[in-house]
């Protein structure tokens, strides 16, 4: 049987079985095993309360702002997108979507709900600020 020294802890963990598959991902697979991606969402949505109320200011903003300028530009512009980030933003605060580990590095800082489709809000890639950054910034010059 292959196995993976998985990033985290260090076990060596059944490849593929043991570690869930990522399309944002470079290697294809997410940064850690299955056991410790579910540790670390816990872990992510048991202490990082902060997190909900810091999508829950951005919310409020967004929807204070429902008629600027800007907000207007990207709901005309890409109505399937801000949807997507309503639902997704809302399912968050009331925690029934929790987010892994960065899926490239693992960290649970500072992360972002990536989109591989606009129209399943709820599929979303847990990617830090800096991967997820990277990884349009890669899609764009394909
Ligand atoms: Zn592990
Ligand atoms: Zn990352
Ligand atoms: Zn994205």
């Amino acid at each position: 049987m292959k196995t993976k020294v998985c990033s985290k802890c260090k076990e060596e963990i059944p490849f593929p079985d043991g570690f869930h598959k990522n399309r944002a991902s470079k290697s294809g697979y997410v940064f850690c095993c299955k056991e410790c991606n579910k540790a670390a969402a816990r872990e992510w949505s048991i202490l990082n309360r902060s997190r909900f109320r810091a999508y829950k200011r951005q919310y409020d903003k967004d929807n204070r702002e429902k008629h600027s300028q800007y907000t207007i530009k990207c709901r005309t512009r890409y109505p399937e997108r801000y949807r997507c980030r309503n639902i997704t933003t809302r399912a968050i605060i009331k925690g029934n979507l929790i987010l892994g580990p960065c899926v490239e590095c693992g960290t649970t800082e500072d992360l972002h709900a990536h989109h591989e489709d606009y129209s399943k809000p709820l599929e979303v890639t847990p990617l830090c600020g800096t991967h997820h950054r990277q990884l349009h910034a890669e899609r764009q010059r394909i």
